[in-house]
This record gives C-alpha cells, sequence and structure tokens, in this order.
C-alpha cells in the first residue's frame, strides 16, 4: 500500500519525534498536520491543503509566515555576523533593539537582558527581583506572587508562578511555593474584589515578597480570561505601596496584540514610576522567526547590582543571548510599529469584531470577549474533549486552531481584512456546527 507524502511525514514525525504538549498516545488518533511551507496567514501540508494560522503558531506569528521584510532582514544579518556572544562584545541589532524598547517606555525601562525563550525571561526576572532586593540589604524578600490561573511558563522557576493544573500538577513537588492570588476576570465582574485580596497579601507579607507576575489584559493560556487597566493600574500603586517589585508578562499580549506595542499601556503611564520594575517580551518579538526574549527593567533595579563586587553583578547567561539573527527579526519587527501597525490593527480588530458579531446572539455560546486582536467564545456544553474535536473538525474547513478547554479564540496574524474576517467567522461556525 502506498502512502502519501502526508501521511509519510506524520508517521515518521510520530516515531522520532516527541512533540510539545502532548499525549503522544492522542498524537496517533489525531496526527501532527506535516506542514510543507507557509505564506501569509496561511500554511501548506504536503498535499497541497492549506490552513489558516488562527492562532499564530501560538501566538508567535504577528504578519504572517515568510514574510519578505522580516526574511531579508534576517538573510542581511546572516551575512553580516549571525551570532556573537554578548558577554565582552556587543553588536548594532542589540544595542539598537535595546534602546528602542527603551524608548517605547519612555526611558522608564531602560535596561535590556537578552534570553531565548519565554520561560527564560521568567527566571531571570525572578532571579534579579530577588537578587536586587538582596544587594539592597533586604534578604527575606524572596517570596513570589502569581494570580490564579495565570500562566508564566514551564521550566521550574517559571512553573512555580504558573497556576495551570495540567502544566504544574505532576511537578509540584519539585516547585517552590509562591502566592497564588484571586485572578481579575471581566465575566466574574471581581476586579475589585481581586484588588482587595492582593492587598491583604501584601499587607501581610511583603516584607517576605519579592515580586508579584502577571500577565497584562489577558491570561492567554486560561483561556483568554480578560480584565480591564484599572485592574492593573491599581496593582502598580500596590506594588508601590508596599515596596514590592511588579513584574508585567507581556510575552503572549506585548507586541500589539491587545491595541497598544506594550498591553501595559492601556494604564496610561504618566510618569517613569507608572511602568513596571520588569517587562517581559518574546513570542512576537521576532514576528515568529526566531527565539528571543527580554526581559526590560528599571534603573533603580539596574543599580542595584552596580558594585566592584562580581557576586554582586547579575552573572546569569544562556549561550544564545542576544542572538543577532534574532535581534535583526526583532527590529524589523520594531520597524512595522514605527510604520503604523497599530493603527491597522485597529482596523483589523474592527473586522473581527464585525465579522463575529452575531456569536454574541448564538445559543450555544458565551462571554464573547476581544481585546484588540485577540477574539474569544466560551462553548456550552462543550462535551469531552472538545479542543482536540473542534480542532479536527476546523482542519477541514482550512482552519488551523486550538481550543483550550471549552474557549476557542481567535489570536491571528496581522493580516486580517473584512473577507478574512468573514472567512474566519464562517469557517469557525462550520467547525462548531460539526462538534456541536
Ligand atoms: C508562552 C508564554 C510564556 C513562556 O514562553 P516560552 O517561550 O513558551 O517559554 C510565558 N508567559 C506567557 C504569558 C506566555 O504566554
Amino acid at each position: 500500500m502506498t502512502i502519501s507524502p502526508q501521511q509519510d511525514w506524520q508517521q515518521r514525525s510520530l516515531a522520532a519525534v516527541w512533540h510539545p504538549c502532548t499525549q503522544m498516545a492522542r498524537a496517533a488518533v489525531a496526527p501532527p498536520l506535516a506542514i510543507a511551507r507557509g505564506a501569509g496567514p496561511w500554511l501548506y501540508d504536503f498535499d497541497g491543503k492549506r490552513y489558516f494560522d488562527a492562532n499564530s503558531s501560538w501566538w508567535v506569528n504577528l504578519f504572517g509566515h515568510a514574510d519578505a521584510g522580516l526574511n531579508d532582514a534576517i538573510k542581511q544579518q546572516l551575512d553580516t555576523l549571525p551570532h556573537v556572544m554578548l558577554a565582552g562584545c556587543t553588536h548594532a541589532p542589540a544595542v539598537r533593539l535595546a534602546e528602542r524598547l527603551s524608548a517605547r517606555t519612555g526611558g522608564a525601562l531602560g535596561h535590556s537582558f537578552f534570553a531565548s525563550d519565554g520561560a527564560s525571561a521568567v527566571e531571570i526576572a525572578l532571579k534579579q527581583s530577588f537578587h536586587s532586593w538582596r544587594n539592597l540589604g533586604r534578604s527575606d524578600k524572596r517570596e513570589f506572587v502569581c494570580l490564579k490561573n495565570g500562566y508564566h511558563g514551564e521550566t521550574i522557576g517559571a512553573l512555580a508562578v504558573t497556576d495551570v493544573a495540567v502544566f504544574r500538577d505532576a511537578y509540584d513537588p519539585l516547585l517552590m511555593r509562591a502566592h497564588i492570588v484571586m485572578s481579575p476576570d471581566a465575566r466574574l465582574a471581581n476586579e475589585a474584589a481581586a484588588l482587595t485580596a492582593m492587598r491583604e497579601l501584601l499587607a501581610a507579607r511583603s516584607a517576605q515578597i519579592a515580586a508579584v507576575i502577571v500577565e497584562p489584559l489577558v491570561q492567554g493560556a486560561a483561556g483568554m480570561v480578560m480584565y480591564s487597566a484599572d485592574y492593573l493600574r491599581g496593582l502598580r500603586r500596590l506594588c508601590t505601596e508596599f515596596e514590592v517589585h511588579l513584574i508585567v508578562d507581556e510575552i503572549a499580549m506585548g507586541c500589539g496584540r491587545t491595541g497598544t506595542f506594550f498591553a501595559f499601556e492601556q494604564t496610561q503611564p504618566q510618569s517613569k514610576a507608572d511602568w513596571p520594575d520588569f517587562v517581559l517580551l518574546s513570542k512576537g518579538i521576532t514576528g515568529g522567526t526566531l527565539p528571543l526574549s527580554l526581559v526590560l527593567t528599571t534603573e533603580a533595579v539596574y543599580q542595584a547590582f552596580w558594585s566592584e563586587d562580581v557576586a554582586r553583578g547579575f552573572l546569569h547567561s544562556h549561550s544564545y543571548t542576544g542572538n543577532a539573527l534574532a535581534c535583526a527579526a526583532a527590529n524589523a519587527v520594531l520597524d512595522r510599529f514605527d510604520a503604523g501597525q497599530l493603527d491597522a490593527n485597529l482596523i483589523q480588530a474592527q473586522h473581527l469584531k464585525n465579522a463575529f458579531a452575531p456569536l454574541a446572539v448564538d445559543a450555544r455560546v458565551e462571554h464573547l470577549r476581544q481585546q484588540g486582536m485577540v477574539l474569544a467564545f466560551d462553548v456550552k456544553d462543550a462535551g469531552p474533549r472538545f479542543a482536540e474535536r473542534f480542532h479536527l473538525a476546523a482542519r477541514a474547513h482550512q482552519l488551523l486552531i486550538r481550543p483550550i478547554g471549552n474557549t476557542v479564540y481567535l489570536m491571528p496574524p496581522y493580516l486580517i481584512d473584512a473577507a478574512t474576517a468573514a472567512f474566519l467567522f464562517d469557517a469557525v461556525t462550520a467547525s462548531l456546527n460539526d462538534v456541536a
């Protein structure tokens, strides 16, 4: 019996590749799509079938696949300097990137530390927060606070401030203990209560707490749980009042996803003190081309490490820290934002909103919600294995989409016009009809 190239790659992948975030026994039932190439929002399999990448390949792809502008920037850098170590050396793409990100915070976060993925950025921020307090003579401050259902990555430190059972439970015995506090959720209208819970914890334990870490405006992995900028503004005030660092994890929601370059900008910071102590970027920062993450921090944190004593420095490193190719890609991403990407996103978000408006009165659906280029809704009575069933049904409608539990969400590349929004609505509702 002959098998198609598509089946061949699928079978070889199942035999040799251990896929992430996957029970491999289920992967045998729902085999991975073997993707031959990508162009714009479309991915093409080895049979020539195409799929709209509605989740931006795990939230990283901002401008579509094989974008010519990003590719050119990477190719140019490839012929100039692909990589050099960032200890003892420096290079123009890293310097420019750090300067440009600082400028986007009005100089509030003027120091960028580089790493290669989101979880590493979280580890770095936790270490920098603790170590800076320690250098200031406050080594008792070594506890961290995260929000209920929050997600910050899956290395051991990041997992300790993550509250998503499927990722966490098996490793719980290995993890440091973090405080998990009520999270704001617009569906529950509980933002004031969530701030009160945070106040109570900080009032009781701020002498031991180094930092609070949150996802701004949208808790992604929790199932696109949304809340307002008022909560973030209130949280900034609480952290200032109780002398606790605020770490804002913009790994998913940064880079224009929510309508501003940094989601935190929606708090409308009036001065440097209104910004977080740490902002983390990754995922979209290279437009889905190369791994890169950054930890942006303040003059105060930076100064806490400044010393003749080597051990008071931040000696953390990764082999590919500040990779020049990745930095070149990130600069090309920032070029798009300098050229008006946020204005384009406003219009694109409106197209999504218009196209999906009928779901607001669909009896199978509740909590239709949107924050910029994130649109989500919950499916009632979704039944067992809904996410897998919906994902498989959607493939037949040219849609690559992975619901979280019973939450279906779109986080598409920034390539939405009225026609693509209408296509997405049709494909999503057709998939819903198939599984409902
Ligand atoms: C994806 C994500 C991370 C982890 O990033 P990785 O690159 O997957 O390690 C951390 N925080 C948030 C909010 C994320 O969405």
